[in-house]
C-alpha cells in the first residue's frame, strides 16, 4: 500500500506552444501511474470557454461532447480520464470560465460577498480553487490531476493559472506543475527545435509559475543535448524533462512515462513513498494488442469530419476508442476509416465502396446535412447484410430507413428534419418540445445515465451477459436484465409506430423501465448478422481493458465469415 500523506496533492498540467499537444493523454497517463501505485487519483478539466458547457459548441470546432453519468456535457478529455483511470468522473470535475463566472455572479446577487466589491481577482480564482478542492473532497483523492485548457501565453486561461499559482503559494509542498510542450522538427532543418518550449516556460514564469516537469512532445524522442538545453534554459532538472514522442497508440504513453520514472520522480519531489506497482495488467495488454495482425476494416459514416482541407475524427473520439477496444478484445487489428455521408448524396453509385467494410458505424449527430446520405448507407448495410451499429442518431435513422423501405411509408422521417412529415416515426419528446419553445437549448437534452430494461433472447442481453459487470451496471432482473447507459438526445422512436415496427420484424430489445422509450433496436439474427442501434451512447463507458459488450458483439459479427 502507498504511504498516504494527509494533504492531497495537486498536479497542474498546462500546454505550451500549440493546442492539441496531448495534455489530456499526458494527464490521464500520469494519473494512471499514480493510481497503480495505490493512490486515489481524480482528474479535472478547466476549459477557458465562456460556454457553460461543451453542449452548445459545434463538434467540428470543439471535438466530441463527452457526457458524464450525472448528465454534464463536457470535454473529450474527461473521457480520456475515465478510460485511463477506469473510474467515473462527475460534473464537479469539469469547469469552464462561463461556469465559474456564473457562480460568482449568482453569489453576488445573493449577497454572499457581504457588500464587498466583487472583483476579477481574487474572486474568480478563489471560486476556481473552491471547485478544485470540492472535486478533491468528493473523490477523497490523494492526487488531483488538473488539466488547464488552452495554451500558455493566451489571454483566456490566465485566471485558471492564477488560481494554480495561488494554490502553490498557499501550499508549496502540495502543488506541482507539468508543462506539456511541443518541439517542432521543421522538415527543411531536420532538427528538433527547443526555442518555442523555452518561450513557453518563460511565459509560464511570467504568470508566476515555474514548471517542475516538462514533457517534450514531438514526433521523435528528445535526445540528450536538447534535454540539457531545456533543463538549463527552463530551470528544470534534466531528469524532469520527459521525452514524449508520438506513439503507435495512446495506451502506450503510460509505458513510455514509466520507463522514464515519471511517477517516481513526482513522488520524490513531493516527498511521498511509492506503493507497489500494479501496472502489469495494463502493460501486458498494451504489448499484446500490438501483435494482432488480422485486420478488421470498419467504416464510420458521419458528417463532422471536415475542417477546411483536413479530415478529423475528433468529433467521434469515444466512438473511435470504443471501436479500438472492441477490435482488440476480438484479438484483431483495427483499420478505421472516416466516410463523409454527403459523398453518397452527390455520387449515389459510390455506395458500392461500402462493400469493402467488415462493419459500418453511424454515430450520433444533429440536423439535416448529410442525412439522406446516411439513410442510404443504412439501407445498403441492411440489404447487403453488413454488420451495422447505430449510435443515437444512428439508431433513429435506422428506424427511419426501416419505416420507409420495409413498412413502405415513403415519407417517414424524424421531425428534427421534417416537421410536416405524415409519418413522424422519430419525434420530439414532449418535455423537449417545451424546452425548444422556450429557446432553452443549453444542457436541456435528455442527458446522463438512465436505466434500460433488456429483453430476454436478444443480441443485446446476450452481449451484456457475456461481459464482466462494469460501468454499465448490467444486472439480471426477473426474466430480463437492466443496464445503465448515458444519453444525449431530444428525439425518440414515436410510440405510435412501435407496434407496426415490431410486427414487421424489428425488435426493441431495450426499453425504458416504463416501457415508453425505445433504448435498443435490433433485427433478428436469422435475417441479418448484426443490425443494432442504441438510443444511448455505449461508447462513453468503454475502456481499453473493459470494452463495451455491444461494440465487442458488433466486431465479433464483423469478423465472422460473410458469404
Ligand atoms: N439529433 C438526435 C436527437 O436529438 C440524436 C442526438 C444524438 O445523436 N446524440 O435526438
Amino acid at each position: 500500500m502507498a504511504t498516504k500523506k494527509k494533504t492531497p496533492k495537486y498536479i497542474f498540467v498546462v500546454g505550451g506552444v500549440m493546442s492539441g499537444v496531448g495534455k489530456g493523454t499526458a494527464t490521464a497517463s500520469l494519473g494512471l501511474l499514480l493510481k497503480r501505485r495505490g493512490f486515489n487519483v481524480t482528474a479535472i478539466k478547466a476549459d477557458p470557454y465562456i460556454n457553460v458547457d461543451a453542449g452548445t459548441m459545434n463538434p467540428i470546432e470543439h471535438g466530441e461532447v463527452f457526457v458524464t453519468d450525472d448528465g454534464d456535457e463536457t470535454d473529450q478529455d474527461i473521457g480520456s480520464y475515465e478510460r485511463f483511470l477506469d473510474t467515473t468522473i462527475l460534473s464537479h470535475n469539469y469547469m469552464t470560465t462561463g461556469r465559474v463566472y456564473r457562480t460568482v455572479i449568482e453569489k453576488e446577487r445573493a449577497l454572499e460577498y457581504g457588500g464587498k466589491c466583487v472583483e476579477v481577482v481574487p474572486h474568480i480564482p478563489e471560486e476556481i480553487i473552491r471547485r478544485f478542492k470540492e472535486a478533491q473532497k468528493k473523490a477523497d483523492a490523494d492526487f488531483v490531476m488538473v488539466e488547464i485548457g488552452g495554451t500558455i501565453g493566451e489571454y483566456q486561461n490566465i485566471l485558471f493559472l492564477e488560481a494554480a499559482r495561488m494554490m502553490k503559494q498557499q501550499a508549496p509542498e502540495d502543488v506541482l506543475f507539468v508543462l506539456v510542450s511541443y518541439l517542432p522538427i521543421p522538415g527543411r532543418l531536420g532538427e528538433m527545435k527547443t526555442k518555442p518550449t523555452q518561450y513557453a516556460a518563460r511565459t509560464l514564469n511570467s504568470a508566476g509559475i515555474q514548471a517542475d516537469f516538462i514533457v517534450a512532445r514531438a514526433s521523435l524522442p528528445i535526445d540528450e543535448p536538447r534535454k540539457k538545453k531545456i533543463g538549463m534554459f527552463c530551470s528544470v532538472p534534466e531528469e524532469c524533462v520527459i521525452s514524449g514522442p508520438d506513439m503507435s497508440s495512446v495506451y502506450r504513453i503510460p509505458i513510455m512515462f514509466e520507463e522514464q520514472k515519471f511517477a517516481d520522480l513526482v513522488l520524490k519531489k513531493l516527498g511521498l513513498k511509492a506503493g507497489t506497482k500494479t501496472t502489469k495488467e495494463w502493460f501486458d495488454w498494451a504489448d499484446e494488442v500490438r501483435e494482432y495482425k488480422h485486420e478488421v476494416r470498419i467504416g464510420v459514416v458521419g458528417k463532422y469530419f471536415t475542417t477546411g482541407s483536413f479530415m478529423l475524427a475528433d468529433a467521434y473520439f469515444s466512438v473511435v476508442e470504443a471501436l479500438r477496444h472492441a477490435v482488440w478484445a476480438n484479438k484483431k487489428k483495427p483499420i478505421l476509416e472516416w466516410i463523409d455521408s454527403e459523398k453518397f448524396e452527390k455520387d449515389p453509385k459510390s455506395i458500392k465502396e461500402l462493400k469493402k467494410y467488415d462493419g459500418i458505424v453511424v454515430p450520433g449527430g444533429f440536423g439535416k446535412r448529410g442525412i439522406e446520405g446516411i439513410i442510404y448507407v443504412i439501407k445498403y448495410a441492411r440489404e447487403n447484410k453488413i454488420p451495422y451499429l447505430g449510435l443515437c442518431y444512428g439508431m433513429q435513422l435506422a428506424v427511419v430507413e426501416y419505416t420507409r423501405h420495409v413498412l413502405g411509408l415513403k415519407d417517414a422521417h424524424t421531425t428534427e428534419i421534417d416537421k410536416k412529415t405524415s409519418n413522424p416515426v422519430i419525434d420530439i419528446m414532449p418535455e423537449q418540445f417545451a424546452n425548444l419553445q422556450k429557446s432553452n437549448f443549453g444542457g436541456s437534452m435528455r442527458l446522463g445515465a438512465y436505466l434500460a430494461v433488456l429483453r430476454e433472447g436478444t443480441i443485446a442481453i446476450e452481449s451484456y451477459a457475456k461481459s464482466k459487470n462494469s460501468r454499465w451496471n448490467f444486472e439480471k432482473k426477473n426474466g430480463g436484465a437492466i443496464v445503465h447507459e448515458r444519453h444525449r438526445h431530444r428525439y425518440e422512436v414515436n410510440p405510435e409506430y412501435i407496434m407496426r415496427l415490431e410486427n414487421s420484424g424489428m425488435i426493441f430489445s431495450g426499453k425504458s423501465p416504463n416501457g415508453v422509450l425505445m433504448e435498443i433496436m435490433e433485427l433478428p439474427k436469422k435475417t441479418h448478422p448484426f443490425f443494432l442501434g442504441t438510443q444511448f451512447h455505449p461508447e462513453y463507458t468503454s475502456g481499453p481493458l473493459k470494452p463495451h459488450p455491444l461494440f465487442t458483439a458488433f466486431i465479433k459479427a464483423a469478423t465472422a465469415d460473410r458469404k
